[in-house]
């Protein structure tokens, strides 16, 4: 990370996230203040065709059974598979127990593994543009099945975890999905503080957060001095703009890269996206992810699909709830105060990383 910034520039503050404001940022990008250790990055596998990966061509025996292979007929470009280490079983019939202050819930579910690519290890900037297209259609078309197969499935997640610095355990890029009969955490906390802002203000705090990202222009003044402290632009949030799609850096970013993608118009399924909007979605994905690889310089991250769990309020938070993908690069370890406040250090001004993310040609 560039230490060019001028001390003019560093901030210091306590940033609360607009969704979910229990959950905030410390930024703190003057040099003294970083407590961060850069993460050493173990390179990620870059081959092409690994004769012993049971996720290459060639290997289809290796792996647990198949549930989809895309195109259907000739060589498969995205395969699913069923997970060796489920962390939720398939269909472990048994009541939850529970005893006093001990509440469980069956750990009922399906966790299942895509082979985003045939090629080893291709980034997804490296990926065509047809081909994400057509994996994102994989995603809908699995929640979809998952959905309808078992009405005790709440909620399916679809994330992917790339490189080994991301948790990645098999260097093949994949992505995986697992359904759940219980909303996750903190998609749960997204989806009642949404509502309750809904409740009280008549809109949906991410088209108002996209809506900012767009045109907020303001400047702040110390009420002291009465000395110019910030100036916010129009677009100082925006990464990368599709007709359809967005990219933005979030105002209270946990992670320095972290990096969203919205619908422009109000969607609250992932499911409701529809097929001739998926090619924009990708082409919104690749030039962000090449965005991320470029300033980082070979980007390992998570990314998680956040959309409206399909619950009993489904209908009713529709018009609230907004569907992103959260793009989380994994650049730093997270210190002992990180783990010990839940207070997330970021030392990088997100406004300073939209800049460097949107100068970068493509
Ligand atoms: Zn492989
Ligand atoms: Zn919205
Ligand atoms: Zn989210």
């Amino acid at each position: 990370m560039s230490d060019s910034q001028t001390d003019s520039n560093d901030v210091r503050e306590i940033r609360i996230n607009p969704i979910v404001p229990s959950e905030s940022v410390l930024v703190a990008t003057a040099r003294g203040m970083r407590p961060k250790k850069a993460e050493e990055l173990a390179p990620r596998d870059t081959r092409k065709h690994v004769e012993t990966c049971p996720f290459c061509r060639g290997n289809e025996h290796k792996t647990p059974p198949v549930i989809l292979s895309w195109p259907a007929d000739g060589d498969w470009q995205i395969r699913m598979v069923e997970n060796l280490y489920p962390v939720l079983g398939d269909d472990r019939e048994q009541a939850g127990f529970n005893f006093g202050l001990q509440q469980t819930i069956d750990g009922y579910g399906r966790h299942e593994v895509i082979i985003d690519h045939h090629e080893h290890g291709i980034a997804v900037h490296e990926m065509a543009e047809s081909h994400l297209a057509a994996l994102f259609g994989v995603y809908q078309m699995r929640m979809r099945q998952l959905f309808e197969s078992d009405e005790r499935l709440k909620y399916v997640l679809v994330f992917k975890n790339f490189g080994p610095a991301a948790g990645a355990s098999i260097p093949h890029t994949h992505s995986q999905v697992i359904a759940m009969p219980v909303v996750p955490e903190n998609v749960d906390a997204e989806v009642k503080n949404s509502a309750a802002h809904y409740a009280k203000h008549h809109h949906c705090i991410f088209c108002a957060l996209i809506d900012e990202a767009l045109t907020f222009e303001a400047t702040i003044y110390d009420r002291n001095s009465g000395a110019v402290r910030r100036k916010i632009n129009v677009g100082q949030y925006v990464v990368e703009r599709g007709e359809k799609f967005i990219a933005i850096k979030p105002f209270a970013s946990r992670y320095e890269w972290e990096v969203h993608i919205l619908p422009l118009a109000h969607q609250a399924d992932f499911l409701d996206v529809r097929a001739e909007d998926l090619a924009d979605l990708a082409r919104v994905m690749k030039r962000t992810m090449a965005r991320l690889d470029a300033v980082i310089g070979g980007a390992q991250y998570n990314f998680f699909l956040h959309s409206v769990p399909h619950d009993s309020q489904q209908q009713a938070h529709a018009p609230s709830y907004h569907w992103h993908l959260e793009i989380c690069p994994r650049t730093s370890i997270p210190t002992g105060f990180e783990l010990g406040s839940g207070l997330f250090v970021n030392t990088i001004n997100p406004e300073q990383a939209a800049e460097r993310l949107r100068a970068v040609e493509l």
